[in-house]
């Protein structure tokens, strides 16, 4: 039995708009999954509307900024509840703030630097709303270094190292260690997109031409360091008497694996730099998606994205990359493969060129997530599983059919008549 509170605020005489126009612009989230569709468009402003809308619609999808990349915002009949009206700050204390779900990140964000405060998942994408974050787990990360390496191993290695830095760093409390948030990266393959498609050029980034991998380092750093600061601190980090600052030690480490003339840094406050970073990251998965999109139009209206999205514990990170490679390149398919390298996350997709690439990329998808699982990580790390038919395969691969039923199971409780969000995880 659940009991609830009565809604909050007062009904407003709420229209369901059924523009044809208003409802074909919110037809497609991010993963561009095919086949949305929707009665009417919501737009409630209190809980009493929001509850309104529950007690009548018989299907009803909660919207933030439709980025997700699992097909989970994509409507499938009934009416799209968009949750732009939630848009309010309140502060609560000095520590706490409550925010309303259609809040997008770089608001937020905006607003709690004003109070010298930080959200961790900013900035991942930053259009995403408080509430999609929410309801998809989104995990932490802050962008600040750009480094390439000549080879994958290189690239693991340091990873390797600066996880260990940081974690050490994390159990002293050390006040000069380095601490490394998150690291992300693209393979060869990612480098080459973004370079055909002049994303390097057009944010003023020159990759070496043996780059074979670049990597997004996160760094924390101590609040109130300013760039002039650390530019110093970068300029004499090798020198024998330099001051021992948590950006020395980066330095050295970096210095010390050879790659230090490889990085480039965005320090606290250049958001023109870090977002050119953020841009260049951002111009793979875009130059995929854009490709795959042009196979479809041109080659087979059948061929869709067939990505993979899984984690594994870092220390076989190096085992499941070749997994990636083998698993792709047996059944003769390009990919390029990017993620968050340093949690062992990572996004290995297909660059289709016909409808057999994408049925065979999805038949290595499976087989990945059987030795993902082998290896104590999950197939579905990070983007969930929305309507994807090969993503509720892997959860029922997962979990059984038992576990599946008990899912099931907490969902009729709270959703009785299967009206919220019907078709996201289940099929
Ligand atoms: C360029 C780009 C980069 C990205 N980078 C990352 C990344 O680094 N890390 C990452 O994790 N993701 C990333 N994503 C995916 C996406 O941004 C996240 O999944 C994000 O959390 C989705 O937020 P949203 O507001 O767009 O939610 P939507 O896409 O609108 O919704 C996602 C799901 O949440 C449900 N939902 C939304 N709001 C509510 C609510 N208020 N109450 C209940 N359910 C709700 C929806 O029904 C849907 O099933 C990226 C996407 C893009 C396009």
């Amino acid at each position: 039995m659940i009991e609830a509170r009565v809604a909050r605020g007062a009904a407003s005489s709420l229209v369901l708009n059924r523009s044809a126009d208003v409802i074909a612009a919110h037809l497609e989230d991010a993963a561009h999954f095919p086949g949305g569709r929707a009665d009417a468009f919501a737009r409630p402003g209190t809980e009493a509307d929001v509850a309104a809308v529950l007690t009548t619609a018989t299907a009803i999808l909660p919207i933030g900024a439709q980025s997700s990349l699992s097909g989970g915002a994509t409507p499938h009949g009934g009416v799209i509840l968009s949750t732009d009206r939630f848009a309010a700050i309140e502060p609560v204390d000095a520590e706490h703030v409550r925010v309303g779900a259609g809040v997008p990140l770089l608001v937020l964000q905006e607003s709690l630097t004003r109070a010298h405060r930080w959200y961790p998942p900013v900035p991942t994408f930053t259009g995403a709303c408080v509430g999609g974050v929410i309801a998809t787990n989104e995990p932490p990360a802050f962008a600040m270094a750009l480094i390439t390496t000549t080879s994958e191993a290189a690239a693991l290695a340091l990873t390797a190292d600066l996880r260990d830095a940081s974690q050490m760093t994390w159990h002293t409390g050390d006040a000069h260690g380095i601490d490394v948030s998150a690291i992300e990266h693209m393979d060869g393959r990612c480098i080459g997109i973004v370079h055909e498609d002049g994303a390097d050029l057009r944010n003023d980034i020159t990759l070496a031409p043996d780059s074979q991998v670049v990597l997004f380092v996160h760094i924390e750093l101590p609040r109130g360091s300013s760039a002039t600061t650390l530019f110093d601190e970068v300029e004499h980090a090798l020198d024998p008497g330099a001051a021992d600052t948590p950006m020395t030690r980066l330095c050295r480490l970096l210095g010390r694996l050879g790659v230090l003339d490889r990085t480039e840094l965005a320090m606290p406050g250049d958001t023109p730099r870090l977002s050119q970073f953020l841009a260049l990251r951002e111009a793979a998965p875009t130059g995929v998606n854009r490709r795959v999109g042009e196979a479809k139009r041109d080659i087979d209206p059948r061929i869709e994205k067939t990505a993979a999205d899984m984690i594994v514990p870092f220390g076989r990170l190096a085992e499941m990359m070749r997994i990636y490679r083998d698993g792709y390149q047996r059944r003769g398919l390009d990919f390029a493969i990017w993620g968050h390298i340093s949690d062992g996350n990572l996004h290995p997709n297909v660059l289709p060129r016909s409808y057999n690439d994408v049925a065979a990329g999805k038949e290595a998808i499976l087989e990945f997530g059987r030795e993902a699982a082998r290896m104590g990580g999950c197939p579905l790390a990070e983007h969930g599983v929305g309507r994807n038919p090969v993503k509720q395969q892997l959860l029922l691969n997962m979990y059984g059919a038992t576990g599946i039923a008990e899912m099931r199971a907490i969902k009729r409780a709270l959703d009785p008549d299967g009206r919220l969000a019907p078709g996201v995880l289940f099929p």
